[in-house]
């Protein structure tokens, strides 16, 4: 297929690459789904069947198991309609996707409907593997009967857009987060953030769960959750994004694109079926890899290296648009040394990736170090039981951090703890460069 031609708009000042699990929410959905089993757990012969690095495997044992017990796909989505959020993320989202351009937004329903058309029913085992190589999760959510149908957000007018943000500048960096981002959440804080930005997924989960996820306070299943679910926040999964009670917007359709493994329900047996991102078979979404950091399944460093080029093609990036790169895991660290100098790299406090980025001296990465200390243990494993310890080994190609000879991380280094942080970070960033470029127009006038 001939690329597309460049569209006639200005380059996104910012792309959000966004990590899935201990990322957006603040667990595994893979393994969060153990909790739809019958008795609220797998029998220890299905739960510890996993053998490194087949992932995928056990999650068709896993997925089978519970179709096998008459645990539908629809059950599985409930269960997942309720996962808990990592405070303050829906606000970065919903903030990022409010500076959205329309033409990218454009792209985004695009997708979906693309996706829609391919997979209109559940049951039907279309292969996963789109024209474009992809597998947008949008597509999962399509072939979720009624998904299509969900209202989406409503598009940002070019004059929103372009507009300086609604909000003041002025919650000090960090506020929000202090309380744990618990109960009374108001949105952000009043934080906005300026010029263009875009988001997309990077996740080792699937095409189902993610859009399940992103667009459960929409469909009723997760619009019970209130509070912005910090620890003692009180009941709720996070998932509330106005305060109160009100259903959330779906987000799936925010993302320019959400890469992961492609999933779908079995017309049969009505299980769910996972498929590798990367693999030979017509269901993966791309061909095999040969990234010795990565399990077969995905390489997000490949993945995203077609996303650029496709959004560069589209006129939607340039190098000047700047990368932000949020995630926690150990096969986060493969995009993020894709990442150049003027890019910003943000792990998570605490958990494996962060502690890979301060081994390899990352900038930036020795603040809160002392927390990613924890990472590989304790209450921050994150996806230990994916990937092995970060002591263990990097990933599959088993080179541990820190070595001569390995490749450097290029990107600004900002740990964060919660989607505030983030959301803080990136308004003061905004709010800077805009007074810059006000002083540069007034330094202009006076010429
Ligand atoms: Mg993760
Ligand atoms: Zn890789």
């Amino acid at each position: 297929m001939a690329p597309e031609a460049p569209r006639a708009q200005t380059p996104l000042r910012r792309l959000w690459l966004f990590d899935f699990d201990w990322t957006v929410v603040n667990e595994n959905s893979d393994t969060w789904i153990h909790r739809a089993a019958p008795g609220g757990s797998l029998p220890a012969a299905v739960a510890d069947s996993y053998v490194a690095p087949d992932w995928i495997g056990y999650m068709n044992r896993v997925l089978s198991y519970l179709a096998e017990q008459g645990i539908s796909a629809e059950d599985v989505r409930k269960q997942l309609e309720i996962i808990p959020w990592t405070p303050g993320m829906r606000q970065l989202l919903e903030a990022i996707r409010d500076r959205t351009p329309v033409d990218a937004g454009a792209l985004a329903s695009a997708a979906a409907a693309a996706s829609s058309t391919a997979s209109s029913a559940a049951a039907t085992p279309t292969p996963a593997a789109e024209s474009d190589g992809s597998a947008p999760a949008t597509t999962a959510s399509s072939s979720c009967e009624g998904a299509a149908q969900r209202p989406q957000p409503p598009p940002c007018s070019p004059e929103h857009w372009a507009a300086p943000g609604a909000g003041p500048f002025g919650s000090p960096c960090g506020s929000a987060a202090a309380d744990g981002g618990g109960g009374g959440d108001d949105g952000g804080g009043g934080l906005a953030l300026r010029g263009s930005q875009a988001a997309a997924i990077l996740s080792d989960a699937n095409s189902l769960f993610i859009p399940w996820i992103l667009d459960a306070a929409a469909t009723g299943g997760a619009a019970v959750a209130a509070s912005d679910g910090g620890p003692g926040s009180g009941p709720g999964n996070g998932n509330g994004g106005k305060g109160g009670s009100m259903a959330a917007d779906p987000l799936s359709g925010a993302f320019l694109q959400v890469i992961t493994n492609p999933a779908h329900v079995h017309p049969s047996s009505r299980g769910i079926e996972v498929t590798p991102h990367h693999g030979p078979g017509p269901r993966s979404a791309a061909p095999p890899h040969a990234c010795r950091l990565c399990h077969a399944n995905l390489c997000k460093r490949t993945a995203l290296r077609k996303l650029l080029s496709e959004l560069q093609a589209r006129g939607l990036t340039s190098p000047a648009t700047q990368l932000v790169y949020v995630g926690d895991g150990k096969n986060d660290l493969c995009p993020a040394l894709e990442l150049r100098p003027g890019d910003v790299v943000m792990p998570r406090v605490g958990f494996a990736l962060h502690k890979l980025l301060a081994a390899r001296g990352a900038a930036g990465a020795a603040h809160g170090a002392a927390a990613a200390g924890t990472a590989g243990g304790g209450s921050k494993a994150g996806d230990d039981m994916v990937y092995g310890s970060v002591e263990g080994a990097t990933a599959a190609g088993g080179k541990r951090p820190g070595r001569e000879g390995e490749e450097a991380v290029r990107a600004t280094c900002v740990p964060w703890s919660d989607g505030h942080d983030i959301l803080a970070w990136a308004a003061k960033q905004d709010a800077a460069a805009e007074v810059e470029e006000l002083r540069d127009r007034a330094a202009a006038l006076r010429v």
